[in-house]
């Protein structure tokens, strides 16, 4: 180890940064941040630093750099473009055996400035102790998208309640209940900000460990459910959010459509339970439920993951239900649904100012029992998207044309949107069911009718060619 990682607490101290440029503006930043008195030494200084100065954040000496100005400061950054002045300010500031910093040259500085992830109080930082900047800042990248937004937030609430813990319990109570409330609803709460959510969850848990003296053995219950869309199947579709709770769930449920590459993303060794509906849909959703209750009985954290959105046809809501009726918490994290995934990837847009101002997401079950207002949907410049339409095609054409779609009312499918093997087959009402059978089209597919659907490469061109591997226009 070449260094050793500290924080260092400036607030109210005096900082000397020499240097008036882009860098020295980003060192600034951070200085300010951290509660410093901030002096710039330069002659003239970068707008951004002209704007922190108007804004009161720092102080500007106009001048060039004399070692007099190090008198009583607590730490220096050198950040001029100059390699004599900065050796200078180095050599000064160590004479004083005061910490220096000077950017980009480690051999100069008696400290280096990490990569920085500030939740604070929560802070993250990282460094390859200047040998790869550019591997620093990607391993940031990372821990970043794993940190939820409200982290820091979270920190603050165990903080705020420290004493009123100290006063309810004793010592190895104290470690367990804070256990409990970091990897249980308390802190789900705080991270999705349901502070009244959360608070009651700290009171009732609170209110528990009182009764059981705070041993977790005693404790049952305690389980949650994320109610988690997983997106159209590409790992990279997924929220940070979603990414997050699969990070901390103790067992996943998942669906037929949820792609191995996804469940991967989950913690190692969360136990993972297929339910695809193969057995027949109604027993499936009933095991699902009693799966929910049995784990969540037994105080684990459950990710229901599922293709797509939850709530667009995914029995979302039905779960919902369930859970409320059980007193179960659970939260809510939304999906890019399938019609959102096959829009972006075929380049079809579901609405456009010249083609279509609506859009409609409909189920190919649906429309059977007279259910849908087949006019509303044949309708010119109107976008319908049909799920689980492909069994049904000959019979959604027939039902859109005896409703007065034209015959040459553009259509297209997206077979395993934004899955390896992804196809798009652009035709029209009166072609699309013969052509999709010859293709041998089998689900997960959506049918898209519309003017867009026959929006193609002509206006799409010089778009992002990362859904190209995948096109094939077999219209
Ligand atoms: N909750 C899901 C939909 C579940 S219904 C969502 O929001 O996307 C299942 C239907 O969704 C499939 O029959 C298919 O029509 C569609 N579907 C799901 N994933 C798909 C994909 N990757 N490509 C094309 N269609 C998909």
């Amino acid at each position: 180890m070449d260094y050793l990682p500290v924080f260092l607490r400036l607030n109210e101290r005096p900082a000397l940064i020499v240097g008036g440029g882009r860098v020295a503006a980003r060192k600034v930043e951070w200085l300010v941040r951290s509660g410093a008195r901030v002096t710039v030494v330069a002659p003239q200084l970068h707008p951004e630093l002209q704007a922190c100065l108007s804004r009161g954040e720092c102080a500007h000496l106009a001048s060039v750099f004399a070692p007099e100005q190090l008198a009583g400061v607590a730490v220096v950054v050198a950040a001029t473009d100059d390699e004599t002045v900065n050796a200078a300010v180095s050599d000064a500031a160590r004479r004083r055996d005061i910490p220096v910093n000077v950017v980009d040259a480690p051999e100069l500085s008696t400290f280096i400035f990490p990569a920085i992830i500030d939740r604070s109080p929560i802070l993250v930082a990282v460094s390859s102790a200047g040998t790869a900047p550019v591997l620093t800042r990607r391993v940031r990248e990372q821990i970043e998208a794993l940190l939820p937004t409200r982290l820091g937030r979270l920190a603050r609430f165990m903080g705020e309640r420290r004493r009123e813990v100290k006063k309810a319990l004793g010592f190895l109570a104290r470690r367990a209940f804070w256990e409990r409330i970091v990897g249980g609803t308390t802190a789900t709460c705080v991270l999705a900000g349901d502070e009244a959510g959360a608070a009651a969850a700290f009171a009732g848990e609170l209110r528990t460990s009182q009764l059981t003296r705070g041993t977790a053995s005693e404790h049952s219950g305690g389980g949650e459910v994320y109610l988690i869309g997983a997106g159209p199947g590409d790992p990279d579709l997924l929220t940070l959010r979603a990414l997050q709770l699969l990070q901390q769930a103790d067992v996943i449920l998942y669906d037929r459509l949820v792609p191995q590459g996804i469940l991967e993303r989950a913690r190692r060794d969360a136990e993972r339970i297929p339910v695809g509906k193969e057995v027949g849909e109604h027993r499936q959703q009933q095991r699902i439920h009693e799966l929910l209750l049995q784990l969540t009985a037994a105080g684990k954290r459950v990710a229901r993951l599922k293709g797509g959105d939850p709530f667009i046809f995914g029995r979302g809501g039905e779960e919902i239900e369930l859970l409320a009726a059980h007193n179960i918490p659970y939260i809510v994290v939304p999906g890019i649904t399938a019609a959102l995934g096959a829009a972006a990837a075929a380049e079809i847009p579901l609405t456009h100012r010249r083609l279509a101002h609506s859009v409609t997401f409909v189920t190919g079950h649906a429309g059977e029992d007279g259910e849908l207002h087949w006019e509303a949907l044949a309708q010119p410049r109107h976008t319908v998207v049909f799920y689980m339409g492909i069994a049904q095609l000959p019979a959604i054409v027939a039902k859109l044309r005896a409703a007065g779609a034209r015959a040459d009312h553009p259509a297209a499918i997206v077979e395993r949107a934004a899955l390896p093997g992804q196809r798009v087959l652009r035709s029209d009402l009166q072609h699309i069911a013969a052509l999709a059978a010859r293709e041998r089209i089998v689900p997960p597919a959506l049918l898209i009718v519309g003017a867009v659907a026959a929006f193609g490469a002509a206006d799409a061109v010089g778009a992002l060619a990362v859904a190209a591997p995948a096109r094939q226009a077999l219209a």
